[in-house]
């Protein structure tokens, strides 16, 4: 087996495992991938300094660069499926745990292997722990700005290319010129100059340039086999602000913000409610409200045993007044009357409605009607004083009401629409015996 094909085995070996991670269910895929990223981070460290592949004379790959080149792809993948600028984050705080870690325990085997506290069965090299802090923060720094720099280029070159296949080319270009770019700036800041820096700088960019070829392909298969995230990376690709820090002004603004849309919002509902319960012309109850209040009022009396009182009061001759004073000034009568009507009862559990044109009705719980005859008689007398002119009535020289009362302690036999029917005869009565008059039967 040629050296090629054994350089092109190991990154094939790195590449399967990314690629299958990319079909775990969503819930684990992320966490799945950080760990392959860890054990990737782990080797590279430990494998760097124990075998390369020398490609050419000048051309030399080590293993560190394997697993690099593995890592770097694998948090593409990550990134492209997950379109999350968390994960950005999340990489980073991984990179300094693991780099910590291994130098820390580096640090700890050197000295056990040196000291004669351990055995050292397979006679290996102390030179394999050999780790420098500064390479390790370098190393560590280039990441973060060298996927920055993959993600604003993704981000991009999204919005110029828009053939889908055409763009995984140049999304894998992107990927080969980024792992170029580090083998150009990684020399760069951690190894000191010396008159062969210059070749050495033009190997390793070639050998970053090789490296990143080999895992051109399974990034290609990753785009077109999984074309679904990236089309969804390509509408909605990761918002790079959101790793910036906001100001605490703008937040303090945003908040603001939202807190006057949510008054907004409770307002309109509120708004919306009153609209769903209330009649818009006189502020009463409509009969929506009306017909559901009687419902629970009949099945609490029913539980507690207590009477319950309808009252039904209509406008007399009210036709007429219509006729003759027009539609605008029955409208002011309605509303007039309605003020009358809404202040007769006022305990929390009463309800004012109107529920017809010229109709009018009350809810009255735990009353008697005869309890409220008083009060309604009153009610008679102020709209008398009101003197609301109606010439064309035939029983007063103002606008009157007739009204009929029922009363009942509900019980399972008999049903709120029988009270309401019973309070509507009364009514019939009252306007058969002379209108503006109360016409009461407790049942
Ligand atoms: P009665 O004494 O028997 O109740 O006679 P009435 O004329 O009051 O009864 P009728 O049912 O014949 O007429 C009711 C009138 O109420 C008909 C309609 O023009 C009027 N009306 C109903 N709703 C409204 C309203 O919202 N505004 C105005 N201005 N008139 C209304
Ligand atoms: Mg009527
Ligand atoms: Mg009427």
């Amino acid at each position: 087996m040629s050296v090629l094909s054994a350089f092109l085995l190991n990154t094939a070996l790195y590449s399967v495992f990314p690629l299958y991670l990319t079909t775990v269910k969503p819930k684990s895929r992320a966490t799945a991938f950080y760990i392959y990223i860890s054990v990737v981070l782990v080797l590279g460290s430990l494998l760097g300094s124990i075998y390369s592949f020398k490609l050419t004379d000048n051309i030399i790959i080590s293993g560190g660069s394997i697993a690099f080149g593995a890592f770097m792809m694998s948090i593409t993948m990550l990134l492209i499926i997950e379109r999350n600028a968390s994960i950005l984050i999340n990489i980073m705080k991984l990179v300094l745990l693991v780099n910590t870690l291994t130098y820390l325990s580096f640090i700890l085997y050197s000295w056990l292997f040196d000291s004669s506290l351990v055995m050292n069965h397979l006679n290996i090299s102390i030179n394999i722990f050999q780790t420098s802090l500064s390479v390790l923060i370098i190393g560590g720094g280039l990441i973060f700005v060298e996927l920055l720099l993959l993600l604003f280029l993704f981000i991009q070159l999204r919005k110029f290319v828009f053939n889908i296949s055409f763009l995984s080319i140049i999304y894998t270009c992107a990927f080969i010129l980024i792992l170029c770019l580090d083998g150009l700036l990684f020399p760069l800041f951690a190894i000191e100059y010396n008159e062969n820096f210059g070749h050495t700088l033009m190997n390793n960019v070639t050998g970053k340039f090789i490296l990143a070829l080999s895992y051109s392909f399974p990034m290609l298969i990753f785009y077109w086999v999984f074309k679904r995230h990236l089309v969804r990376f390509i509408k909605s690709p990761i918002q790079l602000q959101s790793l910036l820090p906001a100001p605490r002004k703008k937040l303090l603004e945003e908040l603001q913000r939202y807190e006057m849309q949510d008054q907004k919002l409770r307002r309109k509902n509120l708004e919306l409610l009153q609209q769903s319960t209330h009649d818009s012309m006189t502020s009463l109850a409509n009969r929506r409200k009306f017909d559901h209040s009687l419902n629970i009022e009949w099945k609490r009396c029913e539980r507690s045993k207590k009477p319950l009182t309808l009252v039904i009061g209509d406008i007399d001759f009210f036709k007429q007044f219509n006729d003759h004073y027009g539609h605008q000034k029955g409208d002011d009568c309605i509303k007039a009357i309605a003020d009358l009507w809404g202040k007769c009862f006022t305990r929390p559990a009463d309800l004012a409605a109107r529920i017809g044109g010229e109709e009018f009705a009350m809810i009255l719980p735990e009353t008697m009607a005869a309890q409220c005859v008083d009060e309604l008689t009153l009610f008679i007398e102020k709209l008398k004083a009101k003197n609301i002119p109606h010439a064309k009535s035939l029983v007063a020289n103002h606008v009157s009401l007739s009204i009929g009362i029922a009363s009942t302690i509900p019980n399972s036999n008999s049903s709120a629409n029988s009270l309401l029917e019973l309070a509507d005869i009364n009514l019939y009565q009252a306007k058969q015996q002379g209108r503006n008059r109360i016409i009461s039967t407790n049942n």
